[in-house]
This record gives structure tokens, sequence and C-alpha cells, in this order.
């Protein structure tokens, strides 16, 4: 027989573990550790949404439901799409309910990527997008946004990774891991750049519900958009629903029965249970979501108030629940300073070279966390750095 590894597909030997895993577990290995590692909200689930999974499991809703999604639930999404974000998408064939946003941007790229096709990958980024589109067969082009633009992509930038094969751009906005948000403007200049050079955009908008400043803006919505556009978004930040895996797509007609296609051979559909508690989150919900912006956003303030007392110099993240300061004052890598203050303070950490290229010299931390834990995370912080 052959070595075991030899069986393995050449595409999954190329990827990289997560460079994030490496620091849950060594965390997972000490005490009192305080992590502002994960990006999960800290709030459980709604009571009434929870409360709606388990009224279907006692009323028996156990078996498959349409491939897409439960009919009542893609118009419930239709029409929150509508009212929240200005977009309009047709329930019947346009939204497909997904096993998370993750699941989403797996069929999207699955269902547009040809081999040697190029998609554009802006850094720092969420690290699922670059493994993704080599899973789908593409190549990921990395494009690096900086510091001084508070990490975000000038359409100039933008422009200059484009090429022949390029078919995609991968947004996010806002961003993980740097919280950056684009206003309407920012957004216009991408746009252009889309249509300019006749690309398709996946617009991962999985945060929209958690912006503190500025009126959220749809990529979706903007003049001659919605054509060019795969929408991402679900319930796992916002409505702090992460372990109910639940996103979903929306996307033009022929776009989205091309995923649902790879979607019902793989998937058959989202779990029952979960999609009737978003169907809850949808039409009760708004007000928790309210209250869970609001106590995110005074605890950015406070957050990346305190990292710039410290003297790590961070630019306010406009949404989602990441602080994203730089570390270089101290000279040390991001790996070194994520290492060295989870051995010597207890407090994890990102190391921001995890995103990309553009992130080394940065950590992320995960602000929702409880105002306590913020407190002391600083506390942490300063110690560290007295010594450092
Ligand atoms: N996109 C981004 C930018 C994310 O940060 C995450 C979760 N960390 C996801 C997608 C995946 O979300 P889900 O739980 O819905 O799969």
């Amino acid at each position: 027989m052959k070595t075991t590894k030899s069986y393995l597909s050449k595409t999954v030997e190329d990827l990289k573990p997560s460079g994030i895993r490496r620091f849950f577990d060594l965390a997972a290995s000490m005490e009192g550790v305080i992590s502002l590692g994960v990006g999960e909200p800290d709030f459980v689930t709604s009571w009434s949404v929870r409360e709606a999974a388990i009224l279907s499991l006692e009323e028996g809703y156990t078996s498959y439901t349409a491939n897409a999604g439960l009919l009542e639930l893609r118009q419930e999404i239709s029409s929150y799409m509508n009212r929240s974000f200005n977009v309009s998408y047709s329930p019947n064939t346009e939204i497909i309910v997904t096993v998370g946003a993750s699941q989403a941007i797996d069929i999207a790229l699955r269902a547009i990527v040809n081999p040697g096709d190029e998609v554009i990958v802006i850094e720092p980024s969420f690290v699922s997008y670059v493994p993704i589109v080599n899973l789908a067969g593409g190549t990921a082009v990395t494009v690096q946004t900086k510091k001084e633009n508070d990490f975000k992509i000038l359409p100039s930038e933008l422009e200059q990774v484009i090429t022949k094969k390029t078919k995609a751009i991968m947004l996010c906005s806002p961003n993980n891991p740097t919280g950056a948000m684009l206003n309407r403007e920012e957004l216009i200049g991408i746009a252009s750049i889309a249509e300019k050079h006749d690309l398709l955009v996946l617009s991962d908008e999985i945060y929209a519900e958690l912006v503190y400043d500025e009126e959220y803006v749809s990529f979706a919505e903007l003049k001659g958009m919605r054509e060019r556009t795969i929408l991402i978004s679900g319930f796992s930040k916002g409505f702090a629903m992460t372990g109910w895996r639940l996103g979903f797509v929306c996307a033009p007609e022929e776009i989205s029965q091309a995923m649902l296609k790879i979607h019902q051979y793989t998937m058959m559909c989202a779990p029952t249970m979960a999609q009737f508690a978003a169907l809850e989150a949808l039409r009760n919900g708004r007000e928790d979501v309210n209250e869970m912006r609001k106590s995110y956003r005074r605890r950015r303030n406070y957050f990346v108030q305190s990292l710039n007392d410290l003297g790590l110099d961070c630019h306010q993240p406009g949404g989602a629940f990441y602080a994203f300061p730089s570390i270089r004052r101290t000279g040390l890598s991001s790996e070194q300073f994520a290492e060295k203050l989870l051995l010597k303070e207890r407090l994890a950490v990102v190391p921001g070279n995890v995103f990309g290229e553009s992130g080394e010299g940065h950590i992320r931390c995960s602000y929702a966390s409880s105002m306590e834990q913020l407190q002391e995370s600083i506390n942490r912080l300063k110690k560290f750095l007295e010594n450092v």
C-alpha cells in the first residue's frame, strides 16, 4: 500500500491549517486565560428564538425542508433584506438558506469559479476566503489595505491586481479582522471598478447588523450592482446564533439556481429546527438585536480608547466586534506578541499575520466580552507593555 498521505488530494495538502487554531489550543491548555480570540458574540441566543426551535421539535418538524430552505423563512428573509437594507430578492428563486455564511461562501465560489479563474481577496481578511477560493479550484489574488487608510481598500489599489483572469472580488464590510466599514461613497468606488472590468462581487455582509456610526449600505443596493452581486449574510453575528449554523445567500436567479444545484447535492438543506429559530429571530428579534448592538458599541468605545491610551494605536472600527491595534512600537512580530502575552499575562488575542501580509504588526482583539473582562484585559496589556 502507498503511504496514507499519498492518497490525499494535492489541493488539501496545500491548505495551511488556520493560524488561529494554534493559539486556541495553547490557551485551552492553560488556566485563568481571558480570551479575546474568538470571533463570536458573547450573548446567548434570545430565549424566544430558542423556544421557537424547541416548539418546532415538539410539533414534530424533524424532516428535511425544501432544498432552498423553508419558503416561509425565505419570504421573511426577503422582506427583512428589503426593509433593512433596501434590496429586493425573490424568495422563490433568488434566496438560499445555507449552513452558515460559511457554506454560502463555499457554494458561491464553486458556482462561479473555473480552473485558473482569479478571485481577489482584500487583506487583512477573514481566514476562510483564500482556502475556499483554492478549494473551488480558483486562484486567490490578494491585495493589501493600509493602516493609514484605516484598512479601507482604495479603488486604485484594487485595480492594480485585476488581470484578464479576474472573475470576482471578495468584499467584506464591516470587516473581520479590522472592523473597517466602507461608506456609500467608498463602495461606489469599488462598484465602478467592478463595472469597468465586468466583475462579480461576493459581498460578505454577515456583520451588517453590527455597525455603530454610519448608515449601513449593502453593495447590492448600489446602482447597477444587483446583477453583479452575490450577497452573503446570516444569523451568527447580529442575532447571536453561531452554533445554529444558519446563513443565507441572495443572488440573481441564474447564479442562485447554480448554487442551489451544489447545495442540493452536498447539503440537502440547512438544519430544520435552526430554520424555525431564524424565522422567529426575523419576526420578533429586532429589539434584542438593537440592544446587542448598543452594548457592542459601548464596549467598542471603551476598549478602543483604552488601547490608544496604552499607546497601541488603533483606528475606530465602524462595525463588527474587533479592534485591530498596531503593536509595532513593541518591536515584536504579531506572533511573538500574541504568544508572549498569552504565556506571561494569560490574555489570548490573535496575531494579525494570520489574516494576511498587511495584518503583520497588529493583533485582533474581539471586544465581544464582558466589560469586566475587557477592563481586566486592559490591565493585563498594560502590565505586559511595561515589561516588554
Ligand atoms: N464571514 C465572516 C467575515 C466571518 O467573520 C464569519 C465568522 N467568523 C463568517 C463569514 C462565517 O459565519 P457563519 O457562522 O455564518 O458561517
